[in-house]
C-alpha cells in the first residue's frame, strides 16, 4: 500500500531536479470565484511538465550497470520525463507512442536523447509495444500512472502546494490515468483529511470517469482532444491508480472541448500563461459553473506546456479548430461575465 511516507521519500529523490515549482495567485480567477485561486506552475519544469517528478523517482533505484534500460508508453509528457531522467543517469530509454501523439511531442522526446517507437492508434497499442520490449530486451517498463514510484513522485506536488498554502479548501486536478490525482489526493488528504480533491477530465474519452462509474477499469474510445495529454485508457489490469482515485477523489467533473478552448484563452489573456489544454480543465470547470462554491482557497495544477504552437495560435486568435471529425467553432476571447 502506498502511504505519505513513500511521497516523502520521493521528495528526497527528486530534490533539485524536479521540485520547487512556483505556486502563484490568479487575480482573475479569484475575481470569478470570490476565493483566492492558485496555479501550481508545473509547466515550468525542465521538460515542461510535471511528469518529470514520477519519472525521476521511478528511475532512481535503477542500476545503469546491470539494467539494459527503461521503456514506457506515453502521450508525450511521460516519455519526455523518462527520457530526461534516464539520460541524466546514463540509462537507455525507448519511448513507445501511438500515431495520435502530436509531432511536436515526438520531436521533443527525440531531442532528449531517447529512442522512439510509433505503434498503433491508441495508448493501449503503445503499451503493448512497450511490454514486448520488456520481454525481448529485458527493459524495465515505467508506467505513466500505474506505478507506485511514479504515483509517489507526482504526489510531491500535493506536499508542495499544502506547504505553501495549508489553508487550501479544494484542489482541482487534471485527470487521465490518475497517477497525478491519486498521488496528490493521497498527499493532501494525509496532511488535511478534510481537503476536497476533484479530478477533471474532458467529456470525450474520459477513461477514469467511466471506470469509477462502472466500479472497475473499462475501455473507452479514444478521440482527438484539445486536452491530448488526458487521452488514453487506464489499463484493464490497473493495479493502483484506479483504486486510489475511486477511494480518494471527492468527485470527477467533465468539461467540453469548447470549455477547454475558452479556458486556454482565459489563462493566456488573463494570466499570460501558455499551457496545454490538459492544464486548463480545472479553470474550465469553474468558468462553466461545474464546481460547487468552495469555502476557502482553491488551487489547480498547470500540468504542462508542451503543445502545438500552431494550434495554440489559432485558439488565441479565435479561429476554428478541427479535431478529427469534430470541429470547435472559432470564438474570439471574451472575458467571463462580460
Ligand atoms: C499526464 C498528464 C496529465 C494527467 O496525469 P495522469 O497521471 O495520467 O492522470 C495531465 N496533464 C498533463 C500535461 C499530462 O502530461
Amino acid at each position: 500500500m502506498l502511504t505519505l511516507a513513500d511521497i516523502l521519500t520521493a521528495r528526497n529523490a527528486i530534490k533539485d531536479i524536479a521540485d520547487g515549482t512556483p505556486l502563484v495567485p490568479s487575480p482573475f480567477m479569484e475575481s470569478v470565484l470570490g476565493k483566492p485561486f492558485f496555479l501550481k506552475l508545473e509547466n515550468m519544469q525542465p521538460i515542461g511538465a510535471f511528469k518529470l517528478r514520477g519519472a525521476v523517482n521511478a528511475i532512481a533505484p535503477i542500476d545503469p550497470v546491470t539494467m539494459p534500460g527503461v521503456t514506457c508508453c506515453s502521450t508525450g509528457n511521460h516519455g519526455r520525463g523518462v527520457a530526461f531522467a534516464a539520460r541524466q543517469r546514463g540509462i537507455r530509454a525507448v519511448i513507445c507512442m501511438s500515431e495520435l501523439v502530436p509531432k511536436a511531442k515526438v520531436d521533443g522526446i527525440k531531442a532528449l536523447g531517447a529512442e522512439v517507437r510509433i505503434a498503433g492508434t491508441s495508448q493501449d497499442d503503445a503499451l503493448a509495444e512497450s511490454k514486448r520490449l520488456c520481454e525481448r530486451e529485458g527493459l524495465v517498463e515505467i508506467s505513466p500512472f500505474d506505478d507506485p514510484l511514479v504515483v509517489a513522485g507526482q504526489g510531491t506536488i500535493g506536499l508542495e502546494i499544502l506547504e505553501a498554502r495549508p489553508d487550501i479548501d479544494t484542489l482541482l486536478v487534471p485527470l487521465s490515468g490518475g497517477g497525478l490525482a491519486g498521488g496528490v489526493a493521497l498527499a493532501a488528504k494525509s496532511i488535511n483529511p478534510s481537503i476536497k480533491v476533484i479530478g477533471i477530465s474532458m467529456d470525450r474519452g474520459a477513461a477514469m470517469h467511466a471506470s469509477i462509474r462502472e466500479g472497475r477499469p473499462v475501455e473507452v474510445k479514444e478521440v482527438p482532444s484539445l486536452a491530448d495529454s488526458l487521452g488514453g485508457g487506464i489499463g484493464l489490469a490497473n493495479r493502483l491508480s484506479f483504486s486510489l482515485c475511486r477511494d480518494l477523489l471527492d468527485d470527477v467533473v467533465l468539461v467540453s472541448e469548447e470549455e477547454i478552448y475558452h479556458a486556454m484563452q482565459t489563462l493566456y489573456y488573463e494570466d499570460r500563461i501558455v499551457a496545454e489544454g490538459a492544464c486548463v480543465v480545472g479553470i474550465a470547470a469553474i468558468l462553466s459553473g461545474k464546481i460547487a462554491k468552495p469555502l476557502g482557497p482553491v488551487a489547480t495544477i498547470i500540468t504542462g506546456r508542451n503543445l502545438d504552437m500552431e494550434m495554440f495560435t489559432k485558439i488565441i486568435n479565435g479561429e476554428s479548430i478541427r479535431l478529427g471529425d469534430y470541429t470547435i467553432e472559432g470564438l474570439r476571447y471574451q472575458r467571463h461575465g462580460t
